[in-house]
């Protein structure tokens, strides 16, 4: 009989969150009932945002059941099916979550050409990070030619997605990212005109140096100091996209200055969280694989070996140390 091997979650992190809050199970392979799909998956994703669900303190998302197969996002090819929609050898994108195998009623899948972009892609540029991207640049930060544009975390997932569709977009793009390496592909592939290393003794001169003229769209994934440089050189008229805060995530709040700069400077300062926004999501994927299709979007991944590897693949990703899109290799 074969089996299905699942990661689940052991216990809540009190502190910084390790691999011991997880264990590995193993289970018979499920067959699947009437109108259920089996999938095998290839690639798992790992996203910040599993973070805050492992604490079971109210947020905008239910938190993870303890004892059960972490949640996340999958893709894989269709091995059983008893669901008129998806046949075998169909590639699937889904939230199968930490496993081999994920069995769905079909609702969360759907069907990938896997022919024309590599199938882990639709975990990333043309997932739901790259979505995230459109959306918290086309509807809140909405550049314009010539405005100047600064991305955290720039060659990360949602981050190099942004600023390749801020330049498309015209504007001037500085970025903000964890070294020189990360540093010099933002300039030389994902085409920033500046990226700046938030971990360099002189950042904050640096800063000053990369925005002679100030900003105009903010589009922030870390918080913290990177964060607050930006607010000091805020332009009038200014919008600042809050897409995450991972800096946040398992140290010191992000804290907010004194409120009257956002009435001197008329700041538009908004929040967004992606799936508040599904029925854009067909729009924003149809851009996004066209500019792929063109050769205009560039992207990279840190691809981790094996089901085992995913806890400490998200320790990791929490710290920077991933180099693009955090996947784990199934098969
Ligand atoms: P990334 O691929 O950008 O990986 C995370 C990156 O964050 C790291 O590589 C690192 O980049 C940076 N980072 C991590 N810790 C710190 C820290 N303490 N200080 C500074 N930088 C840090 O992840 P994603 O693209 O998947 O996500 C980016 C952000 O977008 C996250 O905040 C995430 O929560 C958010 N998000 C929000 C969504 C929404 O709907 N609002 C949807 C999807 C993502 P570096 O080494 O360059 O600093």
């Amino acid at each position: 009989m074969k089996t299905n091997k699942a990661i689940i979650l052991d216990s809540r992190p009190t502190d910084k969150v390790s691999p011991a809050n997880f264990r590995l199970v193993e289970a018979p392979l499920p067959t699947p009932g009437p109108g259920e799909v089996l999938v095998r998956h290839h690639y798992l994703s790992l996203d910040p945002y599993m973070r805050g669900r492992l604490s079971d303190a109210k947020s905008y998302a239910k938190p993870q059941e303890l004892g059960a197969t972490m949640g996340g996002g999958t893709v894989g090819e269709v091995v059983a099916s008893n669901n008129p929609r998806f046949k075998p050898g169909n590639f699937v994108v889904g939230m199968g979550g930490w496993q081999l195998y994920g069995l769905s009623d079909g609702r969360d899948l759907n069907v990938v050409d896997a022919a024309t972009i590599p199938l882990q892609a639709y975990l990333g540029t043309v997932g739901m990070p790259g979505v995230t991207a459109w959306y918290g640049l086309n509807k809140i930060i909405a550049a314009k030619k010539g405005e100047t544009v600064v991305v955290s975390a720039a060659t990360g997932a949602v981050g190099s997605v942004v600023g390749q569709l801020a330049k498309i977009a015209g504007a001037r793009t500085v970025g903000v990212a964890g070294g020189a390496d990360k540093c010099a592909y933002a300039v030389k592939e994902l085409g920033y005109d500046v990226c700046v290393d938030h971990k360099s003794p002189r950042f904050a001169e640096e800063m000053k140096a990369a925005l002679p003229n100030g900003l105009d769209g903010l589009f922030e994934n870390v918080g913290g100091e990177p964060f607050a440089q930006c607010l000091r050189r805020l332009n009038d008229f200014a919008r600042i996209a809050i897409c995450g805060l991972i800096a946040s995530y398992e140290g010191p709040p992000t804290a907010l200055p004194d409120m009257r700069l956002f009435l001197v400077r008329r700041i538009k300062i908004e929040g967004f969280i992606v799936s508040d926004h599904l029925p854009l999501w067909p729009q924003a994927l149809g851009e996004l694989a066209g500019h792929v299709a063109a050769g205009r979007l560039r992207w990279r991944e840190t691809v981790r070996e094996g089901l085992e590897s995913a806890p400490q693949a998200l320790v990791d990703l929490l710290h920077g140390g991933n180099f693009g899109k955090m996947l784990v290799k199934l098969i």
